[in-house]
């Protein structure tokens, strides 16, 4: 069984950095021993234009009926014949799967030291499977892979015998992927997918498979209209697991989409401030400093990324500077309530077309985002893996690049201020990391010189004199020359500033 990987590049970008991301070498053929026989690595094509990684699995059909503890002995004769000629050592499946997982490991976990930041950028990619035993055929094929950013997916049906075409078609596609995606999410699709497609798996399935299908799902399944069937038929349709599976999912899917438990613990800071009046909840706090520094920006038209509810898009909509107002985020879910929050059925029309909401997910690029004054990534950073802050990063900032982007995040060092909060507790099940202040400022200081943007650091909430504020954010302005506002007042320099505005500054 066979799998390619291709990808073009340019001088600069080379194809060829696929065998770092890869971690192997494009002019070495390598061989790994795994449970069921040999999987070799080798590159077809290794040039800085085009580069094609393959992955054989030889497969040792004895050793796969050894493995099997004698599963299906005493039965008819053909049962017995039927271990060994089958199409286990041609067709992919979960054998493929897991020498995927042995030999693309740290691929698989979007791990690259030499190009950390490759690692995270959606490249362009074609895969192959030259033959797959797809349980539900073409159909099936095209929705578990459409969903998922592909925009490609080409999946042909094998004929039974070529020489007999009226025998039809056999349970085997090919199948070809093209898109621009990170190569990890590509590979994670595939290790959950190839067994899922042919509904059969060699090997007992144990609990630890939940794990495995969550870690290998994070970021595409939660929101996968073909989710049950991919869990079920993952797990071996064993439906304790798929349950428990299922309910993981979705408790993914309400942390994404639902912040009431940052709410909560904000507010329990509140009561416990000194203020007389009633507390300003520290959300409220956020949107109000969010607010000032979008009108101190001068912006007109703002893209509110990882919008949630859309209670920011509502706070825009109020005020009449700001023209146009795009609230994105990858849940469908969260965009629904924001869509009932805003009431855009019974917003005027006048209104109604200063405000868009659209489904995308901010770790890829997407051409949609160009052109706007000004970004925010409220509370959003912290939600994502950290392997994949790198693919935000150049999807906000190298991509979209608007003129100001606006992000904040949780400041760890309040944390103790909160007697609420259990000590080394985040404050949000579903919170990554969260960062101290000089840890969000080395973040902020490197993008911004990556991406010719400066910054600066605004606290939000109460300052405390040991441990800053609960919020930090930081305010980030292109240095290009390009009409950028230049109210800024604790400007870093970059290495990517121009020589004229750094002698300005
Ligand atoms: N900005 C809002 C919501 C923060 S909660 C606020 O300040 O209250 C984080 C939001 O980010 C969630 O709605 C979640 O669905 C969204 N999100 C997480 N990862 C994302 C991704 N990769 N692309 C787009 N949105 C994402």
């Amino acid at each position: 069984m066979f799998l390619t990987i291709s990808t073009t590049g340019t001088p600069e970008r080379p194809a060829t950095d696929l065998g770092f991301l890869l971690h192997k070498h494009p002019e070495k053929v390598q061989a790994f021993s795994t449970a069921h026989g040999t999987a070799h690595v080798f590159y077809p094509e290794a040039s800085a234009e085009r580069c094609t990684a393959a992955l054989l699995l030889e497969v040792d059909p004895v050793a796969l009926v050894r493995r099997g503890k004698g599963k299906g002995r005493g039965g008819a004769p053909d049962a017995a014949l039927a271990q060994y000629v089958n199409d286990r050592p041609y067709a992919a499946s979960s054998l493929l799967s897991v020498a995927m997982s042995t030999v693309f490991k740290s691929a698989l976990r979007g791990v690259c030291a030499a190009l950390p930041g490759r690692a995270g950028e959606p490249l362009p990619l074609r895969v192959e499977v030259p033959a797959v035993a797809a349980r539900g055929g073409v159909e099936l094929v095209r929705a578990l892979f459409a969903p998922l950013g592909w925009t490609s997916v080409e999946a042909e049906p094998i004929a039974l015998d070529e020489q007999f075409p009226a025998w039809g078609d056999s349970r085997y596609v090919r199948l070809v992927l093209e898109g621009e995606l990170r190569l990890a999410d590509a590979l994670r699709q595939l290790y959950v997918l190839l067994p899922v497609m042919d509904d059969a798996k060699h090997y007992w399935v144990a609990t630890d498979e939940v794990d495995k299908l969550l870690r290998a799902g994070e970021g595409w399944l939660a929101d996968h209209p073909e989710q049950k069937l991919i869990t079920s038929r993952y797990l071996s349709r064993r439906w304790g697991l798929t349950r428990q599976a299922m309910e993981r999912l979705e408790l993914v899917r309400l942390a994404e989409t639902d912040d009431l438990a940052v709410e909560e613990v904000d507010n329990a800071v509140d009561e416990t401030a000194d203020t007389e009046e009633r507390p300003v909840p520290l959300a409220e706090q956020r949107r109000e400093a969010i607010l000032a520094a979008l009108r101190d920006a001068g912006a007109q038209r703002v893209l509110d990324l990882g919008c949630g509810q859309g209670q920011l898009v509502q706070a825009l909509l109020k005020d009449v500077r700001f023209t146009e107002i795009v609230g994105v985020d990858v849940s469908v879910r969260a965009l629904t309530v924001a869509g009932r929050r805003l009431r855009l059925d019974r917003l005027g029309e006048r209104q109604a077309s200063r405000v868009t909401l659209m489904q995308g997910s901010l770790t890829y690029t997407d051409k949609r985002l160009a052109g706007y004054d000004a970004a925010v990534l409220s509370e959003v950073i912290e939600h994502l893996d950290l392997p994949r802050l790198p693919a935000l990063e150049y999807a906000v900032f190298g991509a979209a690049r608007p003129r100001t982007v606006l992000v904040t995040t949780p400041n760890v060092e309040y944390n103790v201020r909160w007697e609420t909060l259990p000590a080394g507790h985040a404050r949000h099940g579903d919170h990554r990391f969260e960062w101290t202040r000089e840890e969000f400022r080395a973040w902020a200081d490197s993008v911004a010189g990556r991406h010719g943007y400066t910054v600066r650091f605004v606290p939000v909430g109460p300052d405390d004199p040991e441990v800053g504020p609960p919020t930090q954010m930081a305010v980030f302005e292109t240095a290009a020359a390009d009409g950028a506002t230049t109210t800024t007042t604790t400007t870093t320099a970059t290495e990517h500033e121009s020589p004229k505005e750094a002698t300005a500054a």
